[in-house]
């Protein structure tokens, strides 16, 4: 599949002119496609990706392949900027040296039960389309039609619903909605909300993909220190992978949109304040230190010139 024929599809309406089918679609509409092994075509989607992972992508994933967040990321991704403001987000890392999925195998894909949600749609590419006073996403769909996809010629005809359902897409649509409205309102904020910083997007990465990081830093002390979690809140969050994810696009709705979710602890402000003063006393007295010893350095070199050493 390749994603960049039809990613100016996936902008806020309206649609500019797309090389593949411009038209904005609904759940009921029509479509003509079948794919299955016996396609002549098979596995050529598979060989030139270009395909965005959402959070829930990367949940599934990096279960199935029993990983950690982190050597999924980095085994199975490459980083890429969503908007102009350096808003994270990360695709599918292609074999070393090729443009082919590294789950691609001769019989199809390898993580089929979990395969991410961009696979799921093909041919058809979702749409979140927001209004300006609206933020919430509402679903359209966009027919991808590649000469190289053999499968629209197949005799086989049901609604974008029946395929989605067909698909396993609804439970993936459902689970990635909240980081869709995330991500929309993002890109859509104007200056009230102001640019995000480079701390933040940081929190936006790890909440976001990084979720075993996610969970350290709310099992830190620092965190506890900061926020009040209900115990029987976290002890969910942490022995459960979608109930962090949940929790982690609530937590970046305050960080972002100072969208109350967390208490903050009496004193956490001031506890605050005070780590930061102390790592800056450390990073001064480091920095003081290294002074002194450079001009040690400096000193006794100097004296060897002179013939004083030993
Ligand atoms: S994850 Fe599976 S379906 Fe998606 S591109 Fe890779 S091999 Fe193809
Ligand atoms: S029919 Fe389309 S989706 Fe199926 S294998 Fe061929 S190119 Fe890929």
């Amino acid at each position: 599949m390749d994603e960049s024929q039809f990613k100016n599809l996936a902008k806020d309406s309206p649609i500019p002119a797309a090389p593949v089918m411009p038209n904005m679609l609904d759940g009921g509409h029509v479509i003509q496609f079948r794919c299955h092994r016996g396609v002549k075509c098979w596995n050529v989607c598979c060989s030139n990706i270009d395909i965005t992972l959402t959070p829930y992508d990367i949940l599934r994933l990096k279960n199935r392949l029993g990983m950690s967040s982190g050597e999924f990321l980095q085994k199975y991704t490459v980083p890429y900027e969503m908007d102009k403001d350096g808003m994270p987000g990360v695709k599918l890392r292609a074999v070393d040296g090729g443009t082919a999925c590294q789950f691609m195998v001769p019989e199809g894909c390898s993580v089929y039960e979990d395969r991410p949600t961009a696979c799921r749609y093909y041919p058809v590419a979702l749409l979140s389309l927001r209004r300006q006073d609206e933020y919430v996403d509402r679903q359209a769909y966009a027919l991808v039609k590649e000469s190289t996809c053999l499968g629209h010629l197949e005799e086989r005809k049901l609604t974008i619903d029946e395929y989605r359902q067909e698909q396993g897409v609804t439970e993936y649509d459902e689970k990635g909605r909240a980081w869709r409205q995330l991500v929309l309102k993002r890109k859509s904020a104007g200056p009230s909300i102001g640019r995000p910083t480079p701390l933040s997007n940081q929190m936006f990465f790890m909440a976001s993909y990084d979720l075993d990081r996610f969970r350290a830093f709310v099992m830190s002390p620092s965190f506890n220190e900061t926020y009040d979690v209900p115990v029987a809140t976290m002890a969910e969050i942490v022995a459960d992978d979608e109930k962090l994810l949940d929790f982690a696009m609530n937590f970046l709705k305050q960080v972002l949109f100072n969208e109350k979710f967390l208490e903050e602890k009496p004193g956490a402000q001031e506890k605050r304040l005070a780590r930061l003063k102390q790592k800056a006393e450390q990073m001064r007295a480091e920095f003081e230190a290294n002074r002194e010893r450079l001009e040690d350095e400096k000193y006794s070199e100097a004296f060897r010139k002179l013939g004083g050493g030993d």
